[in-house]
């Protein structure tokens, strides 16, 4: 019998807001302990809280971004539930009239586009930290983060594959970072993602119950996670056992999931409207402005790419997947690069580089200009493909302009025939044990000899010039 898993998501983003959802209390990751905090966000008594603008405007973003419609009229309500992280004994969020309803998004699997459906996207405020020391008989509480604005974006269960689930991840990600209203930084904890998944016979209509998976917190885990929790499942029914409705967690250090707690165990969060808040009224006249005001976002600027610059699928996905990245490369090609070369350049060595030192390409030394600059120089014939590696390093290691690096260094391509045969003939002289295998049909040989001519003229030659004098020379 096959299976195939069924697969929702449920992600909490946070908000990028300077101050937290109800109160002024600054939202700056790091600070000490207890810092960022105020009557309303520790839950003293008798306090009011007041909605966050920015967040509304924020979630109506995120709204608009996946295709949802958005309440006009919605409302909070209070989650109740004790955990010392938690001061209030509730959480404000949203319950039966979410902020953002009825979207989806497309992600790209295997060639494919497929919809995965957003069924809500709601406001809510975020808890505080408990600290448990190593050995200590007591715990701290910290509550800078109490209060901070969250979204959580819950998805259909359109989802059949963890590498479905992977790209939902990725591409949601990219939107909010394209929309600026969430870092995105999974290690951080500013985007995390509990699964539920299930099982069922292929071909069956009706869901498997489901196991809802917690503390997701890497594109990798999403994965591992999911395929570890649908191995298990199928183990389970294939054993004639039933799949049983629970919580688990993901432990990345051994790479299971574990119980956590039962459908029994689970919570009654005795949901009711938030009485200190007035419900929520948007004025169509608003969402239209924040609609005309949103970005180019990731799925058209890839087919824009891809049309406008000639750019195959694969570079015009890559390059769109960050903002900051098709920025830089439509600034390269403005600056006179030939597209697909910039775009090899980028996703090549601009990549490894960066990579290497572990930046982004917002700290990139390099300015776009520069690679233009230096993709003249190639097609110039100043500097061959193989120079241009090189002078590509250094201006990143120092900053300095394609055209200094090449002076400075003297690594103009020669293009002298003389001198290419001189080096050629030289070779030639030194080698005749490998001339007489090359005449004797060993044509692979050819690159030993370029290899060795390039050496010796620090390999600075023009590379069509030498193969041409190269095989000249050896047919002779
Ligand atoms: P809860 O209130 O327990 O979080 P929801 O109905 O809001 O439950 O669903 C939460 C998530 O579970 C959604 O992302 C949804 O797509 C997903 N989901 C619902 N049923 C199933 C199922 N049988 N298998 C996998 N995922 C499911
Ligand atoms: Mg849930
Ligand atoms: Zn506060």
């Amino acid at each position: 019998m096959k299976y195939e898993a069924v697969i929702g998501l449920e992600v909490h983003a946070q908000m990028l807001t300077d101050t937290k959802i109800f109160c002024g209390c600054s939202t700056k990751f790091g600070s000490e302990p207890n810092t960022q905090t105020c009557p309303v966000c520790i839950g003293m008594p008798g306090v009011l809280p007041v909605l966050n603008n920015k967040a509304l405007e924020f979630a109506i973003k995120t709204g608009l971004a996946t295709n949802c419609k958005i309440s006009t009229y919605s409302r909070f309500a209070r989650k109740n539930y004790f955990y010392p992280d938690l001061p209030k004994g509730y959480q404000i969020s949203q319950y039966e009239l979410p902020i953002c309803e009825h979207g989806f998004i497309e992600i790209i699997v295997d060639g494919e586009v497929k919809k995965i459906g957003i069924t809500r996207i709601h406001m809510e405020e975020d808890a505080g930290k408990n600290i448990h020391e190593d050995g200590g008989n007591y715990s701290f509480v910290d509550l800078n983060r109490a209060g901070v604005p969250l979204m959580e974006i819950v998805s259909e269960p359109d989802i059949r594959t963890p590498k479905e689930a992977v790209e939902y991840m990725k591409k949601l990600r990219a939107i909010l970072r394209y929309l600026g209203v969430c870092d995105g930084n999974m290690e951080q904890g500013s985007l995390r993602c509990d699964a539920n998944i299930s099982v069922r016979p292929l071909g069956q209509k009706e869901y498997g119950t489901r196991a809802e998976v917690k503390n997701i917190n890497s594109f990798k885990f999403v994965e591992k996670a999911l395929e570890y929790e649908i191995k298990r499942q199928i183990k389970v029914v294939e054993e004639g056992g039933k799949v049983i409705q629970e919580t688990r967690l993901w432990d990345s250090n051994k790479g299971i999931t574990e119980s956590m707690r039962g459908k029994e165990e689970a919570h009654d969060y005795r949901y009711f409207p938030e009485p200190d808040l007035v419900p929520i009224t948007v004025e169509q006249k608003w969402i239209d402005e924040i609609k005309a005001s949103l970005p180019e976002l990731p799925d058209i600027k890839r087919e824009r790419f891809a049309s406008e610059f000639g750019l195959p699928e694969y570079d015009a996905d890559l390059l769109t997947s960050e903002k900051s990245i098709a920025d830089w490369f439509e600034a390269a090609v403005k600056a006179g690069g030939q597209p697909k070369a910039v775009s090899n350049w980028m996703m090549g060595d601009l990549m490894r580089l960066l990579n290497e030192e572990n930046k982004t390409i917002e700290k990139c030394p390099l300015k776009p200009s520069q690679l233009a600059d230096m993709l003249r120089l190639m097609d110039k014939g100043t500097i061959s493909g193989k120079i241009a590696k090189t002078v590509f390093e250094n201006m990143y290691k120092t900053g300095k302009d394609a055209e200094a690096i090449v002076k400075e260094k003297g690594l103009v391509q020669v293009s002298d025939e003389g001198a290419i045969e001189k080096a050629v003939d030289e070779v030639i002289a030194k080698n005749p044990k490998e001339v007489e295998r090359y005449k004797g049909g060993e044509e692979k040989l050819l690159g030993f000899f370029v290899g060795q001519v390039m050496k010796a003229m620090k390999g600075k030659a023009n590379p069509q010039m030498l193969n041409e004098i190269l095989k000249k020379k050896l047919s002779q």
